[in-house]
Protein backbone atom coordinates (compact mmCIF):
# COMPACT_ATOMS: atom_id res chain seq x y z
CA UNK A 1 0.00 0.00 0.00
CA UNK A 2 1.41 3.16 -0.70
CA UNK A 3 1.83 5.58 2.02
CA UNK A 4 -1.14 8.17 2.77
CA UNK A 5 -0.05 11.64 2.39
CA UNK A 6 -0.86 13.92 5.14
CA UNK A 7 -2.05 16.30 1.89
CA UNK A 8 -3.83 20.01 2.42
CA UNK A 9 -7.31 17.62 0.81
CA UNK A 10 -6.80 15.21 3.35
CA UNK A 11 -6.52 17.39 5.93
CA UNK A 12 -9.62 19.31 4.80
CA UNK A 13 -11.64 16.33 4.86
CA UNK A 14 -10.69 14.82 7.89
CA UNK A 15 -11.50 18.14 9.53
CA UNK A 16 -15.37 17.64 7.60
CA UNK A 17 -15.37 14.32 9.18
CA UNK A 18 -14.80 15.57 12.78
CA UNK A 19 -17.36 18.24 12.50
CA UNK A 20 -19.96 16.05 11.05
CA UNK A 21 -19.09 13.41 13.92
CA UNK A 22 -20.09 16.29 16.24
CA UNK A 23 -22.84 17.28 14.57
CA UNK A 24 -24.02 13.77 13.60
CA UNK A 25 -22.21 11.32 15.46
CA UNK A 26 -21.99 8.00 14.61
CA UNK A 27 -22.12 4.73 16.60
CA UNK A 28 -20.93 1.55 16.27
CA UNK A 29 -22.96 -0.98 14.86
CA UNK A 30 -22.26 -3.88 17.61
CA UNK A 31 -22.24 -2.05 20.82
CA UNK A 32 -23.77 1.50 20.30
CA UNK A 33 -20.79 3.39 21.58
CA UNK A 34 -19.82 6.68 19.70
CA UNK A 35 -17.33 6.53 17.22
CA UNK A 36 -14.33 8.48 16.58
CA UNK A 37 -13.99 9.84 13.53
CA UNK A 38 -10.60 7.20 12.85
CA UNK A 39 -13.58 4.45 12.48
CA UNK A 40 -16.13 3.54 10.63
CA UNK A 41 -19.11 1.30 11.38
CA UNK A 42 -17.39 -0.40 14.29
CA UNK A 43 -15.50 0.77 17.48
CA UNK A 44 -11.74 -0.91 18.27
CA UNK A 45 -12.92 -2.76 21.00
CA UNK A 46 -15.81 -4.88 19.09
CA UNK A 47 -13.18 -4.93 16.62
CA UNK A 48 -10.80 -6.56 18.37
CA UNK A 49 -13.16 -8.73 19.97
CA UNK A 50 -14.58 -10.36 16.30
CA UNK A 51 -14.11 -13.90 16.29
CA UNK A 52 -11.21 -13.77 13.60
CA UNK A 53 -10.47 -16.86 12.02
CA UNK A 54 -6.77 -16.78 11.40
CA UNK A 55 -6.43 -19.04 8.65
CA UNK A 56 -4.66 -17.03 6.25
CA UNK A 57 -5.35 -18.90 3.49
CA UNK A 58 -3.45 -22.29 5.00
CA UNK A 59 -3.59 -25.07 2.74
CA UNK A 60 -5.98 -27.71 4.45
CA UNK A 61 -7.89 -24.91 7.02
CA UNK A 62 -11.73 -25.66 7.84
CA UNK A 63 -13.14 -23.93 5.25
CA UNK A 64 -11.81 -25.92 2.21
CA UNK A 65 -12.31 -29.32 3.68
CA UNK A 66 -15.98 -28.14 3.05
CA UNK A 67 -15.50 -28.61 -0.55
CA UNK A 68 -13.14 -31.60 -0.16
CA UNK A 69 -14.31 -34.87 -1.85
CA UNK A 70 -16.56 -32.48 -3.46
CA UNK A 71 -15.35 -30.85 -6.29
CA UNK A 72 -12.10 -29.16 -6.83
CA UNK A 73 -11.51 -25.86 -5.97
CA UNK A 74 -7.59 -23.97 -5.64
CA UNK A 75 -7.78 -22.94 -2.03
CA UNK A 76 -10.46 -21.26 0.37
CA UNK A 77 -10.47 -18.65 2.83
CA UNK A 78 -12.75 -16.83 5.46
CA UNK A 79 -11.51 -14.26 7.98
CA UNK A 80 -13.96 -14.93 10.54
CA UNK A 81 -16.60 -17.17 12.40
CA UNK A 82 -20.13 -16.84 12.79
CA UNK A 83 -22.32 -17.92 15.39
CA UNK A 84 -25.38 -16.62 16.95
CA UNK A 85 -23.33 -15.22 20.24
CA UNK A 86 -20.62 -13.95 18.34
CA UNK A 87 -20.50 -9.72 17.28
CA UNK A 88 -20.30 -10.99 13.66
CA UNK A 89 -23.90 -12.04 13.57
CA UNK A 90 -24.65 -8.27 14.31
CA UNK A 91 -21.88 -7.46 11.49
CA UNK A 92 -23.92 -9.36 9.18
CA UNK A 93 -26.99 -8.64 9.86
CA UNK A 94 -26.13 -4.89 9.81
CA UNK A 95 -24.19 -5.84 6.43
CA UNK A 96 -27.04 -7.75 4.47
CA UNK A 97 -30.63 -6.41 5.88
CA UNK A 98 -30.15 -2.88 7.62
CA UNK A 99 -28.41 -1.24 4.36
CA UNK A 100 -24.90 -0.63 5.64
CA UNK A 101 -23.18 -1.69 2.24
CA UNK A 102 -20.38 -0.18 3.29
CA UNK A 103 -19.63 -2.31 5.79
CA UNK A 104 -18.56 -5.01 3.20
CA UNK A 105 -16.76 -2.71 1.45
CA UNK A 106 -14.43 -1.93 4.49
CA UNK A 107 -14.28 -5.81 5.30
CA UNK A 108 -13.63 -6.78 2.09
CA UNK A 109 -10.59 -4.23 2.53
CA UNK A 110 -9.75 -6.03 5.34
CA UNK A 111 -9.83 -9.85 4.07
CA UNK A 112 -7.36 -8.65 1.44
CA UNK A 113 -5.18 -6.58 3.78
CA UNK A 114 -4.99 -10.16 5.93
CA UNK A 115 -3.77 -12.11 3.49
CA UNK A 116 -1.50 -9.45 1.62
CA UNK A 117 1.49 -11.43 2.89
CA UNK A 118 0.33 -14.57 1.18
CA UNK A 119 0.66 -15.79 -1.99
CA UNK A 120 -3.51 -16.12 -2.50
CA UNK A 121 -4.15 -12.94 -4.88
CA UNK A 122 -1.35 -13.80 -6.81
CA UNK A 123 -2.44 -16.37 -9.99
CA UNK A 124 -6.33 -14.96 -9.52
CA UNK A 125 -7.34 -12.66 -12.96
CA UNK A 126 -11.17 -11.93 -11.34
CA UNK A 127 -12.96 -11.87 -8.77
CA UNK A 128 -16.79 -13.02 -9.10
CA UNK A 129 -19.32 -12.15 -6.34
CA UNK A 130 -22.44 -14.28 -5.86
CA UNK A 131 -24.84 -13.08 -7.79
CA UNK A 132 -28.49 -12.00 -6.23
CA UNK A 133 -31.67 -12.80 -7.93
CA UNK A 134 -32.91 -9.77 -9.54
CA UNK A 135 -36.20 -9.14 -7.68
CA UNK A 136 -33.92 -9.16 -4.22
CA UNK A 137 -31.34 -7.13 -5.76
CA UNK A 138 -33.78 -4.41 -6.48
CA UNK A 139 -35.61 -4.81 -3.12
CA UNK A 140 -32.13 -4.51 -1.19
CA UNK A 141 -30.50 -1.91 -3.57
CA UNK A 142 -27.24 -3.58 -3.62
CA UNK A 143 -25.76 -7.04 -3.49
CA UNK A 144 -23.34 -7.74 -0.25
CA UNK A 145 -21.11 -10.00 -2.16
CA UNK A 146 -20.30 -7.21 -4.63
CA UNK A 147 -19.39 -5.06 -1.97
CA UNK A 148 -16.96 -7.37 -0.24
CA UNK A 149 -15.76 -7.76 -3.63
CA UNK A 150 -15.05 -4.48 -4.80
CA UNK A 151 -13.16 -4.00 -1.48
CA UNK A 152 -11.01 -7.02 -2.22
CA UNK A 153 -10.27 -5.03 -5.46
CA UNK A 154 -9.48 -1.75 -4.19
CA UNK A 155 -6.38 -3.59 -2.16
CA UNK A 156 -5.52 -6.18 -5.04
CA UNK A 157 -5.92 -4.21 -7.88
CA UNK A 158 -7.92 -6.89 -9.74
CA UNK A 159 -11.52 -6.81 -11.62
CA UNK A 160 -14.54 -7.76 -10.20
CA UNK A 161 -16.37 -9.62 -12.77
CA UNK A 162 -20.11 -8.56 -12.38
CA UNK A 163 -21.48 -9.79 -15.95
CA UNK A 164 -20.62 -13.44 -16.12
CA UNK A 165 -22.44 -14.91 -13.98
CA UNK A 166 -26.24 -15.21 -12.84
CA UNK A 167 -28.93 -16.00 -10.72
CA UNK A 168 -31.64 -17.58 -12.43
CA UNK A 169 -33.76 -18.88 -9.55
CA UNK A 170 -35.10 -17.20 -6.83
CA UNK A 171 -34.46 -19.23 -3.42
CA UNK A 172 -36.06 -19.45 0.12
CA UNK A 173 -33.74 -18.69 3.11
CA UNK A 174 -31.51 -21.72 3.94
CA UNK A 175 -31.73 -21.38 7.04
CA UNK A 176 -33.93 -24.09 8.74
CA UNK A 177 -32.94 -26.01 5.76
CA UNK A 178 -31.04 -29.25 6.17
CA UNK A 179 -27.77 -29.97 4.17
CA UNK A 180 -29.35 -32.00 1.73
CA UNK A 181 -32.54 -29.41 1.38
CA UNK A 182 -29.91 -26.67 0.99
CA UNK A 183 -28.36 -28.68 -1.96
CA UNK A 184 -31.76 -29.16 -3.75
CA UNK A 185 -32.74 -25.81 -3.03
CA UNK A 186 -29.47 -24.70 -4.97
CA UNK A 187 -29.46 -26.80 -7.68
CA UNK A 188 -29.79 -25.07 -10.96
CA UNK A 189 -29.59 -21.69 -9.16
CA UNK A 190 -27.20 -20.25 -10.80
CA UNK A 191 -26.09 -19.65 -14.83
CA UNK A 192 -23.14 -19.20 -16.75
CA UNK A 193 -24.27 -15.59 -18.88
CA UNK A 194 -20.91 -15.49 -20.76
CA UNK A 195 -18.57 -17.97 -20.85
CA UNK A 196 -15.97 -15.73 -22.50
CA UNK A 197 -15.27 -13.39 -19.74
CA UNK A 198 -13.76 -15.91 -17.67
CA UNK A 199 -12.77 -18.97 -19.97
CA UNK A 200 -9.20 -19.83 -18.93
CA UNK A 201 -9.11 -17.71 -15.79
CA UNK A 202 -8.67 -18.26 -12.30
CA UNK A 203 -11.74 -17.01 -10.52
CA UNK A 204 -12.53 -15.51 -6.87
CA UNK A 205 -16.09 -16.51 -6.18
CA UNK A 206 -16.72 -14.12 -3.31
CA UNK A 207 -19.70 -14.56 -0.72
CA UNK A 208 -20.48 -13.13 3.14
CA UNK A 209 -20.92 -16.42 4.73
CA UNK A 210 -20.58 -19.84 4.14
CA UNK A 211 -22.88 -22.58 5.97
CA UNK A 212 -23.00 -25.55 3.82
CA UNK A 213 -21.02 -25.56 0.60
CA UNK A 214 -24.19 -25.46 -1.16
CA UNK A 215 -24.53 -21.77 -2.33
CA UNK A 216 -20.66 -21.73 -3.96
CA UNK A 217 -21.01 -25.41 -5.03
CA UNK A 218 -23.80 -24.68 -7.02
CA UNK A 219 -21.73 -21.28 -8.17
CA UNK A 220 -18.75 -23.41 -8.88
CA UNK A 221 -20.59 -26.05 -10.96
CA UNK A 222 -21.83 -23.12 -13.35
CA UNK A 223 -18.54 -21.61 -13.56
CA UNK A 224 -16.91 -24.48 -14.29
CA UNK A 225 -19.03 -24.61 -17.80
CA UNK A 226 -16.38 -22.13 -18.82
CA UNK A 227 -13.31 -23.89 -20.17
CA UNK A 228 -9.91 -24.31 -18.01
CA UNK A 229 -11.71 -22.40 -15.13
CA UNK A 230 -10.30 -22.94 -11.73
CA UNK A 231 -11.79 -21.62 -8.56
CA UNK A 232 -10.71 -20.20 -5.27
CA UNK A 233 -13.16 -19.27 -2.69
CA UNK A 234 -13.19 -16.73 0.52
CA UNK A 235 -16.04 -15.36 2.69
CA UNK A 236 -16.35 -13.12 5.33
CA UNK A 237 -17.73 -15.71 7.49
CA UNK A 238 -17.70 -19.28 8.52
CA UNK A 239 -20.83 -20.33 10.13
CA UNK A 240 -22.51 -23.48 10.80
CA UNK A 241 -20.96 -26.92 12.78
CA UNK A 242 -18.06 -26.40 11.01
CA UNK A 243 -17.11 -22.81 12.79
CA UNK A 244 -15.57 -24.61 15.77
CA UNK A 245 -13.13 -22.46 17.30
CA UNK A 246 -9.60 -24.27 18.13
CA UNK A 247 -9.34 -24.87 21.88
CA UNK A 248 -8.93 -22.12 24.06
CA UNK A 249 -5.51 -21.19 25.60
CA UNK A 250 -6.08 -21.02 29.21
CA UNK A 251 -3.32 -19.83 31.06
CA UNK A 252 -2.11 -22.10 33.98
ZN1 LIG B 1 -18.41 -1.42 19.63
Amino acid sequence: MRPYKKTFSYRIGRLFKEVADVLFPRQCCICGRKLNSDTDNICGVCFTNLPFTHFKGKKGNTMERLFWGVTEIEQANALMYYDIDDPSRVLLHELKYNGHDDIGVQFGRIMAKDLEETDFFNTIDAIVPVPLYYKKLKSRHYNQSERIAQGISEITGIRVETQALIRIKDTPTQTKLTKEERQENMEGAFELKDTTRIAGQHVLLVDDVITTNSTLLACINALKHANGVKVSIMTLALAGKHSKRPPQYTPV
